[in-house]
């Protein structure tokens, strides 16, 4: 996905009041009205429907008049709310090139006033899984479903909090550094993901410390559950650094044993494909050998801790509700739906109340302080000048 963060440049403290207000709309409109929309944003010199048409031609909005004349937030939309929120609490102040497309997020390079170079994940869940289920719409109305917006904010909010936790407990992950809806910001790892590695140095060692680090997890009570090639990264000294925890699951799973051999078989058959390492001590698979539980360990015989979860990421703000959802969504028993731009999207249930009202308006005024007038963001293209506000 194209993100062109020169557009921020040129939009105004409105054009954000209203892209804000559309926001604050979703939370319980799969299409906003325009006229809820320009309720909520109140400019004080009116000309919401002149802001939502430059919102639109900028692609931040997707307007909709199938049943009424309405607007949703885009995935670009969503992202310059998250991206416009930390330039102004000063975590970054460019975004420069893009350094990953994952299967569900988009990863970019960004830096602070002092030249330190982060990376920037921005989720979005539902780019490979929804589908689109147009025919089924009636039926889905009645079911539990999930808008892309709450569960690439909850995605988020996971890995912000897992990889804090984690760090803490000394697991070799990025730094933490901030997360605002669905975007995280962390350190640069240096290095590459191991899928790009043709040759080790040390196989043997960097295969142990890899099943190390798996085994450490279970003893925290975690189990990383896509844990591969494209989420281990490796430096020229071979360190290992591990990325990626939207889908992480506590030790305490009904399934957790089978996402722990997952994780372990994948590492396995990794390195014996692409380095040749062999694991005869696991060829008899004997009970008892201790060698070769050291190669292939059962998740039976690790002393688990549990409460981990629970303890630490209750304490990180992120609660067992929404981390119950987003399990849900990762096994897919939601009832998924399509965010491709074209596509409505289903209304989120049971996560807002049914309107909007007045302490909501309060709240948005305390929202838009993000978005003072002489909040502009300043330049966000890596070599982009400090621009004031165009309108
Ligand atoms: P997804 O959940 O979509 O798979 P990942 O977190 O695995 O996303 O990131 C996708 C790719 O982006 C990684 O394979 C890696 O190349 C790059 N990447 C992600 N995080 C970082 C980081 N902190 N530093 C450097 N590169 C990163
Ligand atoms: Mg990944």
């Amino acid at each position: 996905m194209k993100l062109d963060v020169n557009v921020l440049r040129y939009l105004s403290k409105d054009d954000f009041r209203v892209l804000t207000a559309v926001e604050m709309g979703m939370r319980n409109h799969e299409i906003v009205p325009a006229e809820l929309i320009d309720r909520i944003a109140s400019l004080r010199h009116g000309g919401t429907y002149k802001v939502l048409k430059n919102l639109l031609k900028h692609k931040l909005l997707h307007h909709d008049s199938s049943k009424y004349d309405g607007f949703r937030l885009t995935y670009l939309g969503y992202d310059f709310l998250a991206i416009k929120t930390m330039v102004n609490r000063g975590v970054f102040s460019s975004v420069g090139r893009q350094i990953g497309v994952g299967k569900e997020s988009d990863i970019f390079e960004v830096a602070n006033e002092d030249g330190t170079v982060m990376a920037m994940k921005l989720h979005r869940l539902g780019r490979t899984s929804f589908r689109a289920v147009k025919s089924k719409r009636d039926y889905l109305k009645h079911r539990s479903s999930f808008n892309w917006l709450y569960l690439s904010r909850l995605a988020a909010l996971k890995e912000f909090a897992f990889m804090k936790a984690l760090q803490e407990h000394g697991f070799p992950v990025p730094n933490a550094v901030d997360c605002n809806r669905h975007c995280v910001i962390m350190s640069l790892v240096q290095g590459y993901p191991l899928v790009q590695v043709k040759q080790l140095q040390s196989t043997d060692i960097v295969f142990e410390k890899i099943i190390g680090i798996i085994v450490r997890l279970a003893e925290h009570g975690l189990i990383h559950c896509d844990f591969n090639e494209f989420n281990i990264m490796i430096d020229d000294d071979e360190k290992i650094t591990i990325i990626d925890f939207p889908q992480m699951v506590s030790v305490s799973h009904r399934n957790a044993e089978m996402y722990f051999d997952r994780d372990v078989e994948c590492i396995i058959k990794f390195f014996s494909k692409r380095f040749n390492l062999s694991f005869e001590a696991d060829a008899d698979d004997s009970d008892s050998d201790a060698d070769s539980d050291a190669v292939k360990p059962r998740f039976s015989s690790i002393k688990k801790a549990s409460g981990f979860l629970d303890k630490e990421l209750s304490a990180s703000g992120f609660s067992r509700k929404e981390q119950d959802d987003i399990e849900k969504f990762n096994e897919g028993g939601l009832e998924k739906i399509s965010v491709s731009d074209d596509e409505e999207i289903e209304e989120e249930e049971g996560h807002s109340s049914s309107t909007i009202n007045a302490s909501d308006i309060q709240n948005f005024d305390s929202l838009c302080s993000l978005t003072k007038a002489d909040d502009q963001p300043k330049a966000c293209g890596m070599s982009g000048e400090v621009e004031e506000d165009q309108q």
